[in-house]
């Protein structure tokens, strides 16, 4: 068996963590890829477990190094990421799991389009979208506005991906993550299919 990525995009405060945390909990075969990024942490988010958080500098030396496989500057921080586990959990036959912007999603498509699914989440307009980021509380007013202005830009992505959810109910958009995420296993790709046709051979 060989891994595939499901990428996850959407406006900041759509819902995408709490979808994937609950994805994570239920299945063992996901490795989720931990981006570092140069934002502050939010309240309850853990360093080596939402994000690695790290500073300017120490995410320059990253790009330096050629230490991402994508990265993009989103709402005024740096997101990025390590392209070392990922490859590693693909070798070992794993999902790999990016929450990336539309930026990292392009950069992503050029080196593995192949193995790639998408999945665009978003609430079903502007004002849910405000009241979810305002209840989550871990944004200031001007902040809240600029990740607002990014929604409107990246909705004009929604065409590119494979998938979309409109998380409104969360129960049954999580039905729906994971009705995709399972599909993934049944992929012709994921499978060495040398193997597969060898064994037909056989008497
Ligand atoms: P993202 O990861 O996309 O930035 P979060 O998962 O942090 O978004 O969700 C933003 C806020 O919206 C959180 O307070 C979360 O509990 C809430 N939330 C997520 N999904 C739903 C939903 N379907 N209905 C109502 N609130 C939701
Ligand atoms: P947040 O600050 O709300 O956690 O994330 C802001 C945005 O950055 C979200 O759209 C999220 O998908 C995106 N993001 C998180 N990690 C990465 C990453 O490693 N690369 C890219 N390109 N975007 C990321």
């Amino acid at each position: 068996m060989s891994g595939q990525i499901l990428i996850i995009s959407g406006p900041s405060g759509s819902g995408k963590s709490t979808l994937l945390s609950r994805l994570i909990s239920e299945f063992d075969n996901i490795y989720f890829s931990i981006s570092s990024t140069t934002r502050e942490p939010r309240d309850g988010e853990q360093n080596g477990v939402n994000y690695h958080f790290i500073n300017v500098d120490e995410f320059q030396k990253g790009i330096d190094e050629g230490k991402f496989l994508e990265w993009a500057n989103v709402h005024k921080n740096y997101y990025g990421t390590s392209l070392e586990p990922v490859e590693k959990a693909l070798k070992d036959g794993k999902i790999v799991i990016f929450d990336i912007d539309v930026q990292g999603y392009h950069l992503a498509m050029k080196k593995y389009s192949h193995i790639i699914t998408s999945v665009f989440v978003t609430t079903k307009d502007r004002h849910e979208l405000k009241k979810r980021l305002t209840k989550r509380g871990s944004d200031d007013a001007q902040t809240i506005e600029n990740r607002l202005f990014n929604a409107a830009t990246e909705i004009a992505y929604i065409s590119e991906y494979d998938y979309l959810i409109i998380n409104d109910d969360l129960d049954s958009s999580y039905e729906r993550l994971k009705s995709i995420f399972i599909s993934l296993s049944s992929k012709t790709q994921s499978f060495n299919l040398n193997d597969v046709i060898e064994s037909w051979s056989e008497c």
